[in-house]
């Protein structure tokens, strides 16, 4: 199955994508969690992309295809994917539909967790990271004891820019940049519309539900 998950910041795309990607056997490529790992290695790709990420602006086009091609190129892309915050603008859609017909593949479905923006705010201010496994909690419903990872024991972090001041940024840039995308997917017929308010056991059975 290859798959995009579609959302604003916030909309429980990663955890859903996570669950996912367990549930169907395939690699979920989570382009955001790849530019951190990048960054926190201190490479050249990392160092760049952290000036972007740091004020919620997006990582140019050219920087973010070459990267994504790269990936779905390995071998455990090859049984299928769930792609995890890409294609974030239009360009990067066309792009990703290039890539793959160029390799006789196409997308199954695009699956897009809607999520009202108050909500969103208030789900990003409490989200944490472990900054160990990456496992994602909500701290007001996660029990996490000494707060850490109930998972593997590592710290939980909050993510820089799940900071206030960066949080609306990257809010409207999403707006601007990758709502377009949705009726991209739609004229094209993949759009799977999910509502991705209530528990994440609920969410993740509409989302089966729809991929039937
Ligand atoms: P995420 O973890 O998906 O919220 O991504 C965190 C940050 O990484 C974004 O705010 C962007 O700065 C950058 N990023 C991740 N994916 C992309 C993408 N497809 N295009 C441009 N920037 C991206």
């Amino acid at each position: 199955m290859q798959l995009v998950m579609l959302g604003p910041p916030g909309a429980g795309k990663g955890t859903q994508a996570k669950r996912l990607a367990e549930r169907l056997g395939v690699p979920h490529i989570s382009t955001g969690d790849i530019l951190r790992g990048a960054a926190a290695a201190g490479t050249p790709l990392g160092k760049r992309a952290s000036r972007y990420m740091d004020d919620g602006a997006l990582v140019p086009d050219s920087v973010m295809v070459g990267l994504v091609e790269e990936r779905l190129a390995q071998p455990d892309a090859g049984r299928g994917f769930i792609l995890d915050g890409f294609p974030r603008t239009v360009a990067q859609a066309e792009a990703l539909d290039g890539m793959l017909s160029r390799g006789g593949r196409r997308l199954d479905a695009v699956v897009q967790v809607a999520v009202p923006q108050d909500e969103l705010v208030r789900r990003l201010a409490g989200r944490r990271v472990c900054g160990d496994c990456g496992m994602l909690f909500q701290v007001a419903l996660d029990q996490s004891p000494n707060g850490r990872c109930d998972s593997c024991g590592g710290p939980l972090l909050q993510r820089d820019d799940d900071r206030e001041e960066t949080v609306g940024r990257r809010l409207a840039v999403y707006e601007r940049e990758t709502a377009p995308l949705v009726g991209h997917y739609r004229a094209k017929g993949l759009l799977r519309e999910v509502v991705g308010t209530g528990s994440r056991d609920e969410v993740f059975q509409r989302i089966a539900g729809e991929l039937g």
